[in-house]
C-alpha cells in the first residue's frame, strides 16, 4: 500500500494487457499506482485491463508498442512523462520465449527478436527511467522491477536456451544497476517467477506446458498471474524502502 499524504507513485509496466502483467497492472492499481501499461497487438485486452485498474481509482495511460522496434522503445517513458509529469516506477514484463525446442534448431531471428524483446527493449526503456529518476539529475528517485525467469539459472535446455540466455541478461542488468544508481535514489530488483499459467505457453508451442511440469515443482501446481503480482507490489512499496539487487524467486519452492 502507499501513504495517502504523498502523490500517487506513476507506475509503467510493458505487456500487461495479459498474463503476468495484467495482474501486476490491476493490484498496482489497487495499491493506490497511476499506470502506463504497453501492449503489442491486443488492444481489446488492454483496454479491458485498464478499465479494471480506472475502477480501482488509477489513471491510465494505454500505449501500443512492439518492443521488438527499439526506437518505439525509447518512446515509452516520454510518453509516460508527458502525460503524468512524473514516472515513479517501472516493470519490464513484456517478453516472449521462442518456440520449445532444441538449442541447435532455433533461428537466429527469433533468438534476435528474443533479444530485442527482453532484453534490448529494457535496456532502453530503463535508461530513460534512471534518467528520469535519479537524484543527481534533478529526480525523486524510483523503484524497478525486471521480470526474470527460473530459466536464467537452469538454462532452459532442450527446451528454449535463447530465452534462458535473455533472462540471465536481464539479471545482470538488476546487479548492475542497482549498484550503479543506488547512489542517486534508483532501486532495482527482479521477480523470478516459475512457471505461471499464462498464454505465453502456448505461443512457445506447449498450451499445456503449465500443468505438464506440476509433477516437478515442490508445490505440485503452476503458478496463478496473482502470485507474481503480489511480489513486485512489494518491490515496488516502501516496505522495500531498503531492497535493492534482489531477486525473489516466486516458483512453488524450485
Ligand atoms: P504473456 O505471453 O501471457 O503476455 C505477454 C505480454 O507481453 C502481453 O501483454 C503482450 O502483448 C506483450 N508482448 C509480447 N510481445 C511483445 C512485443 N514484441 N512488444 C510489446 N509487447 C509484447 O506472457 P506472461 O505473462 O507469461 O509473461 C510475462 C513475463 O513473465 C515475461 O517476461 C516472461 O518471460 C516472464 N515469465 C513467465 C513465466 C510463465 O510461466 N508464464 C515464467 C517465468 C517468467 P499482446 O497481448 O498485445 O500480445
Amino acid at each position: 500500500m502507499t501513504d495517502a499524504s504523498l502523490p500517487r507513485p506513476v507506475t509503467i509496466i510493458t505487456g500487461a494487457s495479459r498474463g503476468i502483467g495484467a495482474a501486476i497492472a490491476e493490484r498496482l492499481a489497487a495499491d493506490g499506482h497511476d499506470l502506463v501499461i504497453t501492449y503489442r497487438d491486443r488492444a481489446a485486452d488492454a483496454d479491458a485491463v485498464a478499465r479494471r485498474c480506472t475502477d480501482s481509482g488509477a489513471r491510465v495511460l494505454v500505449l501500443q508498442v512492439d518492443l521488438a522496434d527499439l526506437d518505439a522503445a525509447a518512446t515509452v517513458v516520454p510518453s509516460a512523462v508527458d502525460a503524468f509529469g512524473r514516472v515513479t516506477g517501472l516493470v519490464n514484463n513484456a517478453g516472449i520465449t521462442g518456440r520449445i525446442g532444441p538449442f541447435l534448431d532455433v533461428p537466429l531471428e527469433e533468438a534476435e527478436a528474443v533479444f530485442r524483446i527482453n532484453v534490448l527493449s529494457p535496456l532502453i526503456i530503463t535508461r530513460a527511467a534512471i534518467e528520469h529518476m535519479a537524484t543527481d539529475r534533478g529526480g525523486v528517485g524510483g523503484s524497478i522491477v525486471n521480470i526474470s525467469s527460473g530459466a536464467a539459472k537452469s538454462g532452459a535446455p532442450n527446451t528454449y536456451i535463447p530465452y534462458a540466455m535473455s533472462k540471465a541478461a536481464l539479471n545482470a542488468l538488476t546487479t548492475g544497476a542497482s549498484k550503479e544508481f543506488g547512489p542517486v535514489g534508483v532501486r532495482v530488483n527482479t521477480v523470478s517467477p516459475g512457471t505461471t499459467r499464462t498464454e505465453i505457453h502456448a505461443a512457445a508451442g506447449r498450451p499445456d506446458a503449465p500443468d505438464e511440469r506440476a509433477p516437478g515443482i515442490p508445490m505440485r501446481r503452476p503458478g496463478e498471474p496473482h502470485e507474481i503480482a503480489g511480489a513486485v507490489a512489494y518491490l515496488l512499496s516502501d516496505d522495500a524502502s531498503y531492497t535493492s539487487g534482489a531477486d525473489i524467486r516466486v516458483a512453488g519452492g524450485n
